[in-house]
């Protein structure tokens, strides 16, 4: 493995917590922006398994002293993008930041040995000179590898690799008993790897994983295709996806956007070695804009991977991103970056921005992705347009690679397609809290689908454990965490605990 493929160290990555965007209380202008710097330290991989052990050791050292003062525990990592209310607590804050290193590379084997915080920006810039990616990239660039398979990571490769839990082949997970398991689909840890997508936190912390990875080209070409009925739309986007399954086709990544009825893309990306025209929508350019604009276009792979983290999809025109002269100011501060959402609210509220642009009326802020079979995609999107209202809608197909595998806590059938919607806005509502997101979520149920939890949840109990895995979860928590060091998942997902 070249040598400076691994020990690839982010630092200062900038913090978000989403859910003060709901809470509204948290400031955080003062901290300074700052772009992750690159360090390739030149170590062997031999040297980055001992200081992995150590750091481990480092850790279980301090899980094991909290758990004698009998505290309960969480996390502690520079960035978030969860986006749920939490309630303030006084668990002790287990400081992982330091598990953010590519371990291991084998190329031929198309596998990495990554630590479980490492942010998929870094991740995936320690593998891209060397032509290889993570087969899975979430688009936003602080998710870590430890967050996206505990929370149902996905991305427009995922057609073909699944989620990102999907590209797992192993797993150390620090558990509740204090100790570092090893777990893989076919050791005495198997109810563990299959247990820990959906977990969020509430079983353990995966410190590393084996991750899939797959060869890249320098760019990606992008071919928008417009579509104006939803029914033909969906039919298209199945069939596409099944005839590029195969390793072998020429389609590396589907997505698609819709703007309106009658305005829906699919977005098919293909790997190349050379391109004309090399777009870049990291400042003045918006990408979501150039679907409409371009029946074709060029990125650079880095550029592919990061479209939609420029504007955090189009979340960004919430704070007047869109209009030129105020992304020029963003763009000059360095904030059109997903990571700096929180400095860009907080500037355009201070500024007075959001109350020009009308933005500070009662709105139920409904952010979700949901998954739902190919087959009730479109009666989704009809209630959405109807119920919801709230555009563009992103669309990402994922079909798993294995369709036996079964995963405990986020029950889905692998034979089938699913479609992701996500959706993140602000709908104008007189109605009770959560009345938007409630109707979402009893759509989803009604058309067997699932949400992702890391938003706001109104499930009662009952309703949650039969969404969520039935005991499944209790059964894990028994053997992985008798003494709840870790929250429920429920009260955590849900509640907000
Ligand atoms: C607007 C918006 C859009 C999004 N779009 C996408 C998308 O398109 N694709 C996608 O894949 N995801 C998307 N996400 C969701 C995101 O992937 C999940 O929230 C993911 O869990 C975040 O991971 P993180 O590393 O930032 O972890 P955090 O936000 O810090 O934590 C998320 C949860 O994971 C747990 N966790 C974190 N690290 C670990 C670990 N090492 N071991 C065990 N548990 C851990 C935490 O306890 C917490 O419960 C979106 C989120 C938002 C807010």
């Amino acid at each position: 493995m070249p040598a400076d493929m691994v020990g690839f160290v982010p630092s200062g990555n900038e913090p978000g917590r989403h859910d003060d965007f709901i809470a509204g209380t948290r400031d955080r202008m003062s901290e300074s922006f700052q772009r992750p710097p690159i360090t390739r330290p030149p170590l062997e991989p031999e040297e980055h398994d001992s200081a992995y052990e150590g750091r481990k050791k480092q850790l279980l050292r301090a899980f094991n002293q909290a758990v004698r003062a009998g505290e309960p525990v969480r996390l502690r990592k520079p960035t978030s993008n969860l986006f749920r209310a939490r309630k303030a607590d006084s668990r002790y804050s287990l400081d992982v930041r330091a598990f953010n290193h590519v371990l291991r590379v084998d190329p031929t084997e198309g596998w990495a040995d990554v630590e479980g915080m490492i942010p998929y920006e870094a991740a995936a810039d320690a593998l891209l000179p060397h032509g290889f990616m993570p087969a899975v990239v979430p688009e936003l660039k602080s998710i870590t590898v430890g967050g996206a398979i505990s929370g149902g990571g996905i991305e427009s490769s995922s057609f073909r690799y699944g989620f990102v839990h999907e590209t797992v082949r192993e797993m150390e997970i620090l558990t509740g008993t204090g100790e570092c398991v090893l777990c893989r689909p076919d050791n005495e840890h198997r109810d563990l790897f299959f247990g820990f997508p959906c977990s969020y936190g509430s079983l353990g912390y995966c410190l590393r994983a084996r991750i899939r990875i797959v060869p890249t080209k320098p760019y990606v070409h992008l071919r928008h295709l417009r579509y104006s009925e939803i029914d033909t739309y969906f039919r298209d986007l199945e069939q596409l996806c099944r005839e590029n399954r195969g390793h072998d086709a020429a389609t590396a990544f589907i997505d698609g956007s819709v703007f309106s009825e009658s305005e829906l893309f699919i977005t098919i990306g293909k790997w190349t070695d050379e391109a004309s025209l090399v777009s870049d929508y990291t400042g003045m350019r918006i990408y979501h804009r150039s679907i409409r604009e371009k029946e074709e276009d060029w990125l650079s792979v880095r550029d592919y991977l990061w479209r939609w983290d420029t504007d955090w999809f189009w979340c960004s025109r919430a704070f007047g991103a869109e209009n030129p002269a105020i992304r020029r100011l963003y763009h000059h501060l360095g904030l059109l970056r997903s990571t700096s959402y929180w400095k860009m609210k907080a500037l355009a509220e201070r500024s007075g921005l959001l109350k020009v642009l009308g933005k500070e009326r009662n709105v139920e802020y409904v952010i979700q992705d949901v998954e739902i079979p190919a087959e009730n995609a479109p009666e989704f999107l009809r209630f959405m347009l109807r119920e919801i209202g709230l555009l563009p809608i992103w669309i990402c197909p994922a079909g798993s690679p294995d369709p036996a595998a079964r995963f405990s806590l986020y029950p889905t059938d692998s034979t089938l397609l699913y479609i992701n919607f996500g959706f993140w806005g602000g709908v104008p509502s007189d109605q009770a809290r959560g009345h938007y997101d409630r109707l979402v979520e009893r759509k989803v149920i009604e058309l067997d689908g699932k949400k992702s939890l890391y938003s706001t949840s109104y499930y009662d109990r009952e309703t949650f454990r039969k969404v969520y895995g039935g005991n499944a979860c209790d059964e894990l928590k028994k053997r992985y965490d008798p003494d709840n060091r870790f929250p429920d998942r429920f009260e955590k997902c849900v509640r907000g605990g």
